[in-house]
């Protein structure tokens, strides 16, 4: 028999959620009083994937992305709606956000790498004050990577402005366009990230880089799955991914 609070404070550790400074509210973001036989994994703490969580038969969900950030000080609107919904359905919330973008083996960063079978990996990609991403080695062309990116359900809209023969990539999952600077600053030939912004395109074209867009949402779903073999073998828990992709 375990309760929400117990699966959390072992998350906290294995994520080390305690060494990161982040604008997201990482942990047991809203509570319950029932005990936990079935998790739900998900990316985003919506509405929809709450009710997805309750006919799927979750008393806890687990989320990339929570639904409290820093400065959040009213519970109205779309806020009351969702907290309402949890607490009159007795279902957790815990969120791990930067946590589980860098953590060396369950992040979304370094699964990507594995995926690409990249060697000689380091940190890469400054994010408040700390490395959530990786670059590594490859072996390959641009249509290669592309390739191994759509096969593991992510998309691959692209910037297609550096070599076709690729042999350094750096990642850092969803929004992180911005980090384009420091991936030509270090001269890598692709840079993938999930989403886009406007002046990537002139930024990519003249410094000669390739970016691909491999989706927020569709860049973000491995950190959440890898946790649940590791919780269900831990507490013998039924564990279950709601998929709710999102249009952006
Ligand atoms: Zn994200």
């Amino acid at each position: 028999m375990v309760n929400a609070k117990e699966i959390s404070g072992f998350l906290n550790e294995e994520l080390k959620t305690k060494d990161f400074e982040d604008y997201a509210n990482n942990g047991l973001q809203v509570e319950n009083t029932e005990e936990i036989k079935k998790i739900g994994f998900s990316v985003d703490a919506s509405l929809e994937t709450f009710e997805k969580a309750k006919e799927a038969g979750c008393q806890m969900l687990i989320t990339h992305h929570g639904m409290m950030y820093k400065g959040l000080t009213h519970i109205n609107g779309h806020h009351y709606e969702r907290v309402k919904f949890l607490i009159e359905n007795n279902i957790a919330v815990y969120c791990a956000h930067l946590p589980l973008d860098a953590h060396p083996i369950h992040g979304n960063n370094i699964q990507i790498v594995n995926i690409l079978k990249l060697k000689k990996i380091k940190p890469f990609g400054e994010h408040h004050n700390q490395t959530i991403g990786y670059q590594g080695e490859f072996s390959g062309t641009l249509e290669d990577v592309k390739k191994a990116l759509e096969e593991n359900g992510m998309k691959t809209r692209s910037l297609d402005f550096g070599k076709k023969e690729i042999k350094t990539v750096a990642i850092i999952s969803g929004g992180a366009a911005e980090n384009t600077f420091e991936a030509i600053q270090k001269g890598v030939d692709l840079y993938i990230t999930g989403e886009s912004s406007q002046y990537l395109h002139h930024l990519a074209k003249e410094n000669k880089i390739n970016v691909i867009f491999g989706g927020h949402y569709e860049t973000e779903v491995f950190g959440v799955k890898a946790l649940m073999p590791l919780l269900k073998e831990k507490f013998n828990v039924e564990v279950e991914f709601i998929d709710v992709p999102t249009l952006v």
